[in-house]
C-alpha cells in the first residue's frame, strides 16, 4: 500500500464512522467496516511512521471494544437523592428552605428510572466549541467506570458541543424506551433466551457492554438532569443553565420552575398523571432548589445530594380481567396456580414498572376463595420495583369462583388437602411430575444408595424418555450402548460404573426398599422396624391396616397410607418391575443375623473388592462383630483391600492378622 492509498483508505474509514457512531446510518456492514479496519491496521503495522493520532485506529469509537472496569475517581461525588412518600413532606421541605432564602424557587423534575452516567467535556483544541472527553457511570458515587466508548454511540451524547468554556461537567439518566426494551425481549423469546427483567436492569447492562457495536444495536437514551460543574453563567440558576444545554441541542429531563410549595405539588401531580402515558419509565420526580448555590446550605445527610429530594409515587396499579387459571404440580407434589390475565383497559398485558405483566401466582384455595379468583372477574393489580406482581382486591366478581380439583392433573390420582395448610397435594409417589424428586429419593443414602445418579443426570433421563418412574432404573442397563454413545451418562467407563452400582443396589435388604418407595410417612427406621414384622414385600403388601396398626411406632395414618399405596395398580406394577428386575424382595433368612464374628474387634482398609465400607460394617455388625476406625493392639482383624495404608502397615507391625474380603465373607458362612 503506498501513503497516498493509505492515506485514501483513512478518509474512506473516517467517512463510515461517523456515518456509524454520529448519523446513526451506517452504508456498509459491520463486516466490511471491519475489512477495511484490519487493512488499515495491518498498513500501520509495517508502516508505524504512518500512524499519526487522527488516524480511525487511534480514536475512541474507532475501537469496538471497550475495556472493562477501567475506574474513574469522580470530580464531583454522584450522591443519591433522598426519597419522600408524602406530598406533605415536600411542602415541609420547600417552607424550610424558603425560611432560610425566601427567594429560593425550586425545579421539579421527571425522575427517569435508568441508571446516571457523567460527562466531561473539555474545549476543543482548535478553541471551537467543546468535546466529550469522558462518560463515566456512577459506580458507588465516588468512583464510577469508563463508559466512554458505549456512551458515544448513545445519540442524545453529543461527541461535541458548541458552548463556549473551558470545562463543563454534565450529569443526566441513560435509559432504555419501553419500545427498545420489548423488542430486546422479543428477540430473546425468539432465540429461547432469558428476558431481561426491566428497562432499567436491561439499560445498565446494555451500558457496561464490552462491544459498543451491542449497545448501539440495543438502543440507549440520555436526559441530562444536571450541571454539576462549569462557568458561572450556567452555575448560577439551574432553569437557565438546562435553557443554554437545550439551546446548544443537549436532550434535556422535563423540568418546570416553580416559585411555592403549591407549584411544586402541582408539578408533582402532572408528572405523576404522565407516568403511564410516557415511552419509558421513571421512578418520581425530583425537586431541587434552582439556586445552584443555595443548596449546600440544606445537605439532607452526607450521602445525599444536598438541596435535593425525591418525591416517590405510590406502586402503580392496573385493573385486569383473569383469563385462565392454570394449575401445576411442583416437583414436591403440591399444586401451584397461576392466573393468566389481560389489562381490562388495553386489552394487553398490563404495564407495571416498566414490565408487562400477564400472570401472577394465586399460591392456594384459601388466597383464591378470599380474593374471589375466577375467570372473567376483575382484580386490581400492583407491582413495586424489582417485587412480584400482586392482586391487591376484587374489583368486579367473576360468575363463579375457582375451585381446584378432587385428582391430580398429571396422574389422575385424588388429591390430598393438608390440614393445616392451605395446601392441596398430589402424594402418589409415582406422579411423573414429581419423578425427578422421587427418583433423587430413591437413589439417596438411606434408600437404594444408588452413587452417581444425581439431580442433573436424572433430569437429563427423564428428559430424553429413559426414566418414566423409578423402577425404570434398572432398565438403563439395556440402552447401554445408545447411553455411551450418547454421552448421556458419560464415556464407557462412567456410564458401566454407574450401571454397576444399580446392579449391586438389587441386593439391598428389603427395609431399603421399603424406603426408597416414598410412601408417607414410612421413613428408614418405620421401614426397618415394619420389615422386622414381614418376611417380604409380598406379605407387607397383602397386610390389613388393622395387623399394621399392631407394629409398634405404626399409627392409623401410616398404616392407611401403606394400604393405600399397595392398593394402587400402578404402584402394583411397579414393585412387579421391581420383582422381574430382580431386586429383593424378601428377608435374608438369618434374619437376625449370625453371631459368626461375635467377639471380634474388626476394622477395614483401603478398597475392597465388592463391598462399599458401610456395607462392610453394616455385615460386621450384623453377624456380631465390632467394627472400629483404627487399628490397635485389641484389634482380631484387619479386612485389608486395594491402596491399603498406613493401618496396613500398623496391623503388620503389632502382628495381627490380615485379611481379604473374600477371607471375612467365608468366616461369615461358617
Ligand atoms: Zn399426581
Amino acid at each position: 500500500m503506498t501513503f497516498e492509498e493509505y492515506t485514501e483508505l483513512k478518509k474512506k474509514i473516517d467517512y463510515h464512522m461517523d456515518r456509524y457512531y454520529n448519523e446513526d446510518a451506517p452504508e456498509i456492514s459491520d463486516y466490511e467496516y471491519d475489512q477495511l479496519m484490519q487493512e488499515l491496521k495491518k498498513a500501520e503495522k509495517e508502516n508505524p511512521e504512518w500512524v499519526t493520532p487522527d488516524s480511525p485506529s487511534q480514536k475512541i469509537g474507532g475501537t469496538a471494544k471497550r475495556e472493562a472496569g477501567v475506574k474513574v475517581t469522580h470530580n464531583v461525588p454522584m450522591l443519591s437523592i433522598e426519597d419522600v412518600f408524602d406530598p406533605e413532606e415536600v411542602r415541609a421541605w420547600v417552607n424550610k428552605v424558603q425560611e432560610m432564602h425566601p427567594g429560593a424557587q425550586f425545579s421539579v423534575e421527571q425522575k427517569i428510572d435508568g441508571l446516571s452516567m457523567s460527562l466531561r467535556y473539555r474545549r476543543k483544541a482548535d478553541g471551537n466549541g467543546m468535546e466529550l472527553t469522558l462518560a463515566e457511570t456512577r459506580g458507588d458515587g465516588l468512583i464510577g467506570e469508563d463508559v466512554t466508548t458505549n456512551a458515544l454511540v448513545i445519540p442524545d451524547v453529543k461527541r461535541s458541543l458548541d458552548i463556549d468554556a473551558d470545562y463543563l461537567e454534565l450529569r443526566g439518566e441513560v435509559y432504555m424506551t419501553h419500545e427498545d426494551f420489548d423488542k430486546f425481549n422479543e428477540i430473546q423469546i425468539r432465540d429461547g433466551k432469558k428476558e431481561a427483567a426491566n428497562p432499567r436492569n436491561l439499560a445498565a447492562g446494555t451500558l457496561r457492554q464490552l462491544d459498543s457495536a451491542v449497545t448501539k444495536e440495543r438502543g440507549l437514551r440520555m436526559f441530562i438532569f444536571n450541571i454539576q460543574d462549569g462557568p458561572a453563567e450556567l452555575m448560577a440558576g439551574h432553569a437557565d443553565g438546562m435553557k443554554a444545554l437545550s439551546d446548544a441541542g443537549v436532550p434535556t429531563v422535563f423540568h418546570k420552575k416553580c416559585a411555592t410549595a403549591d407549584e411544586v405539588i402541582e408539578v408533582i401531580d402532572q408528572i405523576g398523571e404522565m407516568r403511564s402515558e410516557l415511552p419509558f419509565d421513571i421512578d418520581g420526580a425530583v425537586v431541587k432548589i434552582d439556586q445552584v448555590a443555595y443548596r449546600n446550605d440544606f445537605p439532607s445527610g452526607s450521602k445525599y445530594t444536598s438541596g435535593h429530594i425525591a418525591y416517590k409515587y405510590p406502586p402503580e396499579e392496573r385493573v385486569i380481567t383473569m383469563d385462565e387459571i392454570l394449575i401445576d404440580v411442583g416437583r414436591t407434589g403440591k399444586l401451584t396456580f397461576t392466573g393468566l390475565f389481560h389489562d381490562s383497559e388495553t386489552g394487553k398485558p398490563a404495564r407495571l414498572c416498566g414490565t408487562n405483566v400477564s400472570r401472577a401466582t394465586l399460591h392456594n384455595q384459601d388466597y383464591i376463595n378470599e380474593m374471589k379468583i375466577g375467570i372473567g372477574g376483575k382484580y386490581k393489580l400492583f407491582k413495586s420495583g424489582e417485587i412480584i406482581p400482586k392482586l391487591n382486591g376484587c374489583v368486579e366478581e367473576p360468575a363463579e369462583v375457582f375451585t381446584a380439583p378432587d385428582r391430580c392433573p398429571v396422574c389422575g390420582e385424588v388429591l390430598e388437602r393438608e390440614e393445616d395448610t392451605a395446601d392441596i397435594r398430589c402424594i402418589n409417589p409415582a406422579c411423573p411430575a414429581q419423578l425427578s424428586r422421587t427418583i433423587a429419593y430413591f437413589t439417596s443414602l438411606n434408600c437404594m444408595n444408588i452413587m452417581g445418579l444425581g439431580d442433573q443426570l436424572v433430569e437429563a433421563l427423564i428428559t430424553e424418555g429413559y426414566l418414566n418412574n423409578y423402577a425404570d432404573i434398572y432398565k438403563l442397563k439395556e440402552h447401554r450402548d445408545e447411553l455411551i454413545s450418547k454421552g448421556t451418562i458419560g464415556k464407557e467407563k462412567n456410564t458401566d460404573k454407574l450401571l454397576n452400582n444399580i446392579e449391586n443396589s438389587k441386593s439391598n435388604e428389603p427395609a431399603r426398599l421399603l424406603t426408597a418407595l416414598g410412601i408417607r410417612n414410612v421413613g428408614q427406621r418405620t421401614a426397618k422396624t415394619i420389615m422386622q414384622h414381614f418376611k417380604s414385600i409380598d406379605e407387607l403388601m397383602s397386610a390389613s391396616a388393622e395387623q399394621l396398626q399392631e407394629i409398634p411406632d405404626v399409627g392409623a395414618t401410616t398404616a392407611n397410607d401403606i394400604v393405600h399405596f399397595f392398593a394402587n395398580e400402578g404402584n402394583k406394577k411397579i414393585i412387579e418391575e421391581f420383582r422381574e428386575a430382580g431386586l429383593t424382595m424378601e428377608n435374608p433368612e438369618t434374619e437376625e443375623g449370625g453371631s459368626a464374628l461375635a467377639g471380634l474387634t474388626i476394622v477395614v482398609t483401603g478398597t475392597l473388592p465388592t463391598l462399599g465400607r458401610k456395607e462392610a460394617t453394616e455385615l460386621i455388625e450384623k453377624n456380631g462383630g465390632k467394627c472400629t476406625g483404627s487399628v490397635s493392639k485389641k484389634t482380631s482383624y484387619l479386612v485389608a483391600g486395594e491402596a491399603a495404608g498406613s493401618k496396613l502397615t500398623k496391623a503388620q507391625s503389632l502382628g495381627i492378622p490380615v485379611i481379604t474380603e473374600e477371607e471375612l465373607l467365608n468366616m461369615i458362612k461358617q
